[in-house]
């Protein structure tokens, strides 16, 4: 078993940032991972995951090895804010990014190009969603690959994502995948660009490091990593802290409000609805309700926004439609 931390130096313009990254390799011929965190500078349980992921995999790596990025983008860590500072970008829909181009266009090149040293056989992605959330698993949308050998990738990732032992959200539809510039997130990119499996784990609230979501991102990538064959055995999530509703869904933005006000949420994250159930009310600060957001399909409560006000025509938290057949 070999250990070693360094620091990737990137040129960001006039500034510089610099990446901890840290391989472990077994010794034994095996597959490749990379796990990365904190693209989202305010999504800090991942940075503790990750470290107590290099703790653990020193004992557990069984064949192959491990690239771990615990932060991708330390100068908003060190604000506790979501984008890079520079710029103001989302870093998660710069890449494969553009040497000599803006400040994250050149953070993603240089963490694309070092991901690619390394060929992963997966990467799984770390992020935090709200403080009323489950913990849940994204898979991309192979929107480059067409017939089997899109079939086979999104089979895969799908194999991968329930292996996480998390609540499984499949991405918008192709269309609205790419509108959105889901292609250019880092998963995404892997998927496809690169035509190997990523996943987008999501636990806990943002802007404060949260030990249950540290616990969950843990196991659930151990999961992942175990089906790849790097480590023996499977995710283990822990009942008592986890509400993860099984089944296939995939990420709707039909939960909008058409005023603005307090939203009220009227079901848990977690919590499985029918069509036309109230998901939430919206109340003016006399406490009257202005409006209520129903359920247009079945479905399950991903996450509700952290903010409690909200705008007219806000989407109010992400949910799980069904997926049909
Ligand atoms: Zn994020």
């Amino acid at each position: 078993m070999q250990r070693r931390a360094d620091w990737l130096r990137v040129d960001i313009g006039d500034d510089h940032a610099h990446l901890p990254v840290i391989d472990i390799d077994s010794g034994v011929p095996g597959p490749s991972a990379v796990v990365t965190a904190n693209v989202h500078g305010d999504e800090s349980s991942g940075v503790v995951a990750v470290h107590a992921l290099d703790r653990w995999l020193q004992d557990s790596l069984v064949r192959g090895r491990v690239r771990l990025y615990p932060s991708l983008n330390p100068r908003a860590l060190a604000l506790n804010t979501r984008r890079v500072p520079h710029d103001g970008a989302d870093l998660n829909r710069c890449f494969p990014g553009r040497t000599g181009g803006t400040a994250s266009e050149r953070l993603a090149a240089a963490v694309w190009a070092s991901i690619g040293e390394v060929t992963p056989d997966v990467l799984i992605d770390l992020h935090t969603d709200s403080a009323g959330s489950i913990p849940y698993t994204i898979v991309d949308r192979a929107v480059s690959l067409s017939g089997r050998a899109r079939t086979r990738l999104d089979t895969e990732l799908l194999k991968l994502a329930q292996d996480s032992g998390l609540t499984v959200l499949l991405e918008y539809p192709d269309d609205l995948y790419q509108r959105f510039a889901l292609d250019r997130s880092l998963a995404g990119a892997v998927v496809n660009r690169l035509h190997k499996p990523a996943v987008t784990i999501e636990a806990g609230p943002r802007g404060v490091v949260d030990w249950d979501a540290v616990s969950i991102m843990r196991r659930a990538v151990h999961g992942v990593l175990a089906r790849v064959g790097l480590v023996d055995g499977t995710a283990q999530p822990d009942a008592s802290r986890v509400t993860c509703p099984s089944g296939t869904w995939r990420r709707g933005t039909t939960a909008r409000t058409r005023r603005a006000g307090v939203f009220v949420p009227s079901l848990r994250p977690g919590d499985r609805f029918r069509p036309g159930v109230v998901l939430g009310v919206v109340r003016d600060l006399v406490g009257d309700p202005l409006d209520e957001v129903r359920a247009q399909s079945n479905g399950v409560v991903v996450s509700w926004v952290d903010s409690p006000w909200v705008e007219s025509g806000q989407v109010v938290g992400t949910i799980g439609i069904a997926e049909e057949g």
